[in-house]
């Protein structure tokens, strides 16, 4: 706004001296309104584009998204809907023009990033600028000089609406991306929590799409020792360095949960019981090979002992009976002594 009043004031001091000029000293007042309007519409047009410019990293982020969601034609839709609406703007001439593409323009602000909002932005201002130039001119030029400073005015409210609305929707994306994180995760571990493991578990079951589930159920040995020994917050550290150790160690595909203090949960779909046991003996013994360092630098080892359960699908057990087999076989390992697999019959 600043810059815009600045050129607009500089102009009107300036071009109506020069000789041969388009300006005269007898409208200033005109003069200044139409070229203070003409850079407002410029920087609607111009600006935006620069200033959302996608790094390159962003654009590569963008690409992936488009090729991991796999690309829809319903994506076109708004974009489609404006070219719709600009062309009627050309066929159907009149005041109204101007208001002819906003459905559109705001349907295309909730649906695109904003630096392709901007671009459409830029678009259809141009070109309804045009169809309304064309308009008005083909009545008589004085009218025109006395609704262009309007026009501009209208275009720029035009090409912002959609700008702001876009930031706003993905602020808010971006803040439920973010809430939805910690509604679903445990903070401490950054692991998935146990309603999340319920909510996706029961779901991978009631969709019958993998022919198994399997169930490793871990829970830390004397760990209340521990704490009791080093201090809460040193078991704080002791269930980070567990959790990423077992996170090191599965698939991203497989759920793993924190159900409780110092017991955690993996569901794996379509691994056989040689396979799930393979896993959680390799997780078992890089628990009990990978000591913690503490902050005084000794090493703190710690051990875990698992419960297994494998179940064929469609199964009629629900996902709470499944975790209680594995539950009774985690507390067999207990009762053997700890650090040790025990699979539920
Ligand atoms: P066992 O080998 O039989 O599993 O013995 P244990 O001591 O690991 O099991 P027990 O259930 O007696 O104790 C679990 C302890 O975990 C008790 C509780 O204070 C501790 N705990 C639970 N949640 C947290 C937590 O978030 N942080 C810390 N530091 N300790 C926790
Ligand atoms: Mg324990
Ligand atoms: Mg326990």
């Amino acid at each position: 706004l600043g810059g815009c009043l600045a050129s607009a004031l500089f102009a009107i001091a300036t071009v109506p001296y020069l000789s041969n000029t388009f300006m005269s000293t007898q409208r200033l007042g005109v003069d200044f309104g139409m070229w203070w309007a003409g850079e407002i519409v410029n920087c609607i047009t111009i600006l935006p584009i620069i200033l959302f410019f996608p790094t390159f990293k962003e654009m590569g982020k963008y690409l992936k998204n488009i090729k991991l969601n796999q690309f829809h034609l319903t994506k076109l839709l708004p974009l489609i809907a404006i070219v719709i609406s600009v062309t009627f703007t050309h066929i159907f001439t009149g005041p109204g023009a101007l208001l002819y593409p906003l459905a559109a323009l705001i349907w295309a602000a909730l649906s695109y990033p904003i630096f392709i909002v901007a671009i459409i932005n830029s678009i259809v201002c141009l070109v309804t600028y045009h169809s309304l130039t064309y308009f008005y001119l083909s009545d008589s030029s004085s009218a025109y000089l006395s609704t262009t400073i309007s026009v501009r005015i209208g275009l720029c409210m035009l090409g912002f609406a959609p700008l702001v609305l876009c930031i706003i929707t993905s602020n808010r994306r971006e803040l439920y991306k973010k809430v939805l994180y910690l509604a679903n995760h445990d903070s401490l571990t950054n692991t998935i929590n146990r309603r999340h493991l319920f909510e996706k578990g029961e779901r991978y079951l009631s969709e019958a799409k993998s022919h198994s589930v399997s169930l490793v159920m871990l829970d830390l040995d004397h760990f209340k020792r521990m704490n009791d020994q080093y201090g809460h917050h040193t078991g704080d550290l002791v269930l980070k360095h567990f959790s990423q150790l077992v996170e090191d160690n599965i698939r991203s595909n497989e759920l793993f949960a924190r159900v409780g203090g110092e017991e955690f949960l993996i569901l794996m779909m379509n691994t056989t019981l040689q396979e799930t046991q393979a896993i959680a003996e390799r997780i078992r013994n890089k628990i009990e090979l990978t000591p913690m360092q503490l902050p005084q630098g000794d090493l703190l080892f710690i051990t875990t002992s698992i419960g297994i359960t494998h179940q064929s699908l469609p199964t009629e057990l629900s996902l709470q009976n499944i975790i209680n087999l594995a539950d009774r076989a985690l507390y067999r390992s207990k009762a053997l002594g700890r650090n040790q697999i025990t699979i539920a019959s």
